[in-house]
């Protein structure tokens, strides 16, 4: 197949765009939030499912050491792959809680884990190479691999959003190069089990494929404990990307600190387009050795407060008529199917999205952002982050409840 970017047409109303960034979705994630934000500056009582963030404050130790590094002068470029004293922390953390030895050199910091997956992409992707994603997916996937010229091809989950071996051995061509994969999942808040990661491994293996293995949410499950892919072999390890990151785990969204680990190959193609593209703040770095090394209470703490809201959210849809929620497992994501609640509402549509719609008159007649589903690729769903304190969740179920009648 060719790389999409060459066969679009060149628009004359562009005003200078590029093809690429004509062709690029602005992230709905980020979007509606901005909505919501603005209705409620216009003093509307928004319950906001819309933004993925946590809403608890960044760990006091974690700020202490954000003022130190400005007082000591902590100012300055750093490295292009990060901070040394930061990646051997990073290194650290892999061995402790996944299993996996990297050194230093194995390891890069970028500017949130959404830098580290485009320069991973980057790093690795040629124009027309297929790039195989499990969809429901998050936002950006398919927009980065666009950009970098690739070409996103999705497998569809089954039942629960479980990707299955089968569905994505089906998908593969002589062009697939790289399989992303996202446990815990956002949107679906389901979580991979070490029988279907052997199994996904075994392909990624037998084919030669790259894995990026987002693990930002590891630290987001409800009973059962993550498993990092790369820790599964050396074979696979050598074939991963593994991406994590501080913002979720330790409420650090505004620090913009990510990271990769993988073959010191790919990390030093990463850090040659990180020494052009840029890096994250010393400050952000220096506080974020501090996250990873110190106290880690507050990430215990954090999740119990997400599980127990996770059943608030996960009972409360699941009692409203016409809605459908496969029980989230982890992250902080509601991904329920609203197809009955529609029909019953509205009866059917012709040639709309119905997610959309859904979202929109939602947000519209009570208030409550929430995601379409196709902007994860499921039109049949709409996405609800439970990152929010739990008299609004309990206000958003009445306000929902309401508007399905
Ligand atoms: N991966 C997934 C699945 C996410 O939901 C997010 C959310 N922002 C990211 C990566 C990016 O994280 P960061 O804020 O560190 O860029
Ligand atoms: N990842 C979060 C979300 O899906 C934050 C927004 C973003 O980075 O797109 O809502």
């Amino acid at each position: 197949m060719s790389n999409k970017l060459d066969s679009l047409p060149i628009s004359d109303a562009s005003m200078g765009i590029s093809k690429r960034a004509e062709a690029v979705r602005e992230s709905e994630t980020i979007a509606i939030d901005a909505k919501a934000k603005r209705l409620l500056k216009e003093g509307f009582e928004v319950i906001n499912f819309s933004i993925g963030e946590p809403d608890i404050g960044t760990p006091n130790n974690v700020k202490a050491k954000t003022i130190e590094a400005v007082r000591k002068d902590i100012t300055k470029y750093s490295p292009a792959a990060g901070r040394l004293d930061l990646r051997e922390a990073i290194a650290k953390k892999l061995k402790d809680d996944n299993s996996l030895d990297y050194p230093p050199e194995g390891i890069i910091v970028s500017s949130g884990a959404k830098q580290s997956l485009y320069s991973a992409i980057m790093a690795t992707i040629n124009p027309g190479d297929e790039v195989m994603i499990p969809r429901p997916y998050w936002v950006s996937y398919p927009e980065q691999v666009k950009l970098c010229g690739g070409v996103p091809v999705f497998a569809d989950t089954g039942e629960g959003f479980m990707p299955s071996a089968e569905s994505i051995r089906q998908k593969i061509t002589r062009r697939t190069r790289m399989l992303i994969l996202n446990s815990p999942n956002n949107p679906t808040g389901m979580v991979y089990g070490e029988k279907l990661l052997k199994e996904i491994a075994k392909i990624a293996v037998e084919n030669g494929i790259l894995v990026i293995s987002d693990e930002i949410y590891e630290k987001f499950i409800y009973g059962s404990k993550h498993r990092s892919i790369a820790s599964l072999g050396s074979d696979i390890k050598e074939l991963t990307i593994t991406i994590n990151g501080v913002s979720k785990s330790h409420s650090m969204t505004g620090y913009r600190i990510g990271y990769a680990a993988a073959s010191s190959e790919i990390v030093k193609a990463m850090a040659r387009i990180q020494s052009h593209t840029s890096g994250p703040s010393s400050i952000s770095q220096y506080a974020a050795v501090e996250a990873l090394s110190g106290n880690k209470d507050s990430v215990e703490r954090t999740r119990k407060i997400f599980e127990r809201r996770r059943d608030m959210i996960a009972k409360g849809l699941s009692s409203i008529p016409g809605i459908r929620l496969a029980k989230p497992l982890g992250a902080f994501y509601a991904f329920p199917d609203i197809t009955e609640a529609f029909a019953r509402r509205f009866g059917r549509l012709q040639g709309q999205s119905m997610s959309r719609t859904f979202a929109e008159k939602l947000l519209d007649d009570q208030k409550v952002a929430t995601i379409a589903g196709e902007a994860f690729g499921d039109d049949r769903c709409i996405r609800l982050s439970y990152a929010l304190p739990e008299d609004k969740i309990d206000e958003g179920m009445a306000r929902i409840s309401r508007f399905v009648g």
